[in-house]
């Protein structure tokens, strides 16, 4: 097979192989799926180590719904699978291309000019992807996160949200990418190194920006009342030299009862984040009965339905500090700087990859484009069918990478003397989140950003919470 596969032309070759690969990791991450899916359906009984953390109630309930999880995610893996590898064989981006001509000459931009071709295409690509995928997360969140009691939204408040999202997404897209062409064009011989230039200040001012102005257009961001809880991080971040600036409650109950916190910000200007359901004393969830009105008495925007939950959610005010307390480990440790030197070396590198490869024919050719050799095509064609077992290799490092930076922030927090307060934190999280905590080896290696429940519990120390 191999033989004749050598017999065939060039271009032939870069297409079987782009989509043999694609194809193998499918096949590769289907295998571990299943693993862990076995993991799910074999384990109903708490496992004796666990069973002074975890009630019988609330194992089953996590066991169905990441089975539920699971099973979605085969169907939805299989299907776009099947739809990228269809637009390949049936020569859909050439299509779209010529479409996009078509669309940019009848609004009389002229299809000469590339960029405005190329825009159009992004629009109905991005368009088309966001159509395509609306069924499976309509799905996804009415269907198995209803289920399971965390789905706050109404579908119209998500198809509001997925418009918007749309538009948002369109605004900084077009005119990034025109500029990014533009640079690439006139750039010369070292244009990577300006388009590489160029996506690093773009990153930089959307990471400035994307909290004051992006991210509210989509939530309700409040400042953290005055009080005890806004004392205790105040001094906690001072004790570390952490510049913090503001604390704000982010309005997560709005769109489903899962949990979380973050910190972001440059240089003097930090701010902290903490979703209202991660707030015992804050959480809507847990006030039932007085649906209708917000704590300041104004109506509930109708698209909102935040129903109560029958058991209290959320952390008291010291387990809330200490998962700050390794929020901010990972800050005094510089991951947060390793991650983003990581990130733009790895950026350095594919343009300049992508500078030695966007010359070769044969890589448009292989992808159905025959006479013309558009560079929006050329960096779709490169960064993501050519590297692509380059970033799968990438994601992998990263993500065991991303497992030492949490054991090294646990530590931390177990530093600042808040072990026994993380411990119960991060018992009360798993539980809120139905989190599963028995995982398949390889299926946890290869996926798990974060250490499993018990490891991260047992390097804790096995703090005695009673
Ligand atoms: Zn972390």
């Amino acid at each position: 097979m191999l033989e004749s596969m050598l017999a065939l032309p060039v271009e032939k070759q870069i297409f079987l192989a782009v989509l043999g690969f694609s194809w193998t990791v499918y096949l590769w991450e289907a295998y571990l799926s299943y693993r862990q899916r076995r993991i799910y359906r074999s384990t109903t009984q708490v496992p004796q180590e666990l069973g002074k953390i975890m009630d019988t109630d609330t194992f089953e309930k996590s066991r169905l719904y990441q089975l539920d999880k699971s099973n979605f995610s085969f169907w939805s893996g299989l299907y776009s699978e099947t739809e990228g590898t269809l637009i390949l064989v049936l020569g859909g981006i050439p299509y779209l291309w010529s479409l996009a001509g078509t669309v940019s000459g009848r609004f009389g931009f002229g299809a000469e000019y590339e960029i405005t071709q190329s825009l159009v295409f992004l629009t109905l690509a991005t368009l088309f992807s966001a159509v395509t995928g609306l069924p499976w997360s309509i799905y996804s969140t009415f269907i198995i996160e209803e289920k399971h009691g965390f789905n706050q939204q109404t579908l119209g408040f998500f198809l509001k949200d997925a418009v918007k999202k749309f538009a948002v997404t369109q605004c900084i897209l077009l005119p990034v990418t025109s500029l990014l062409l533009h640079i690439i064009k006139i750039g010369g011989d070292f244009f990577f190194i300006y388009a590489w230039l160029f996506t690093l200040c773009v990153s930089l001012v959307l990471v400035t920006i994307y909290a004051d102005y992006i991210a509210p257009l989509f939530d309700k961001f409040t400042p953290l009342p005055e009080g005890e809880l806004k004392t205790d991080i105040e001094t906690m971040s001072q004790s570390i030299s952490f510049p913090l600036t503001k604390v704000y409650v982010v309005e997560g109950s709005k769109r489903s009862s899962h949990s979380n916190a973050y910190f972001y910000g440059f240089f003097k200007n930090k701010r902290i984040v903490l979703f209202d359901t991660l707030l015992e004393d804050y959480s809507p969830l847990n006030q039932a009965g007085d649906h209708g009105a917000d704590p300041e008495g104004n109506d509930m925007p109708s698209e909102s339905k935040v129903k109560p939950k029958n058991k209290k959610q959320g952390c008291n005010n010291p387990e809330i500090l200490a998962v700050l307390g390794h929020e901010l480990g990972h800050w005094k440790l510089g991951h947060t700087v390793k991650n983003i030197v990581i990130s733009q070396m790895n950026s350095f590198l594919c343009f300049f990859l992508f500078a030695v490869l966007i010359g070769r024919r044969e890589l448009f050719l292989a992808f159905g484009f025959n006479d013309s050799q558009p560079t929006l095509i050329g960096l779709m064609i490169i960064f993501q069918f050519i590297f692509s077992p380059y970033n799968e290799l990438l994601s992998f490092c990263l993500t065991v990478l991303s497992r030492r930076f949490e054991f090294q922030a646990d530590a931390f927090a177990l530093g600042m003397g808040k072990a026994s307060q993380l411990y119960s934190a991060l018992i009360k999280l798993n539980k809120d989140n139905l989190g599963f905590p028995v995982a398949d080896w390889l299926f946890s290696m290869w996926h798990y950003s974060h250490p499993p429940l018990l490891e991260r519990l047992r390097a804790l120390g096995n703090v005695k919470q009673d």
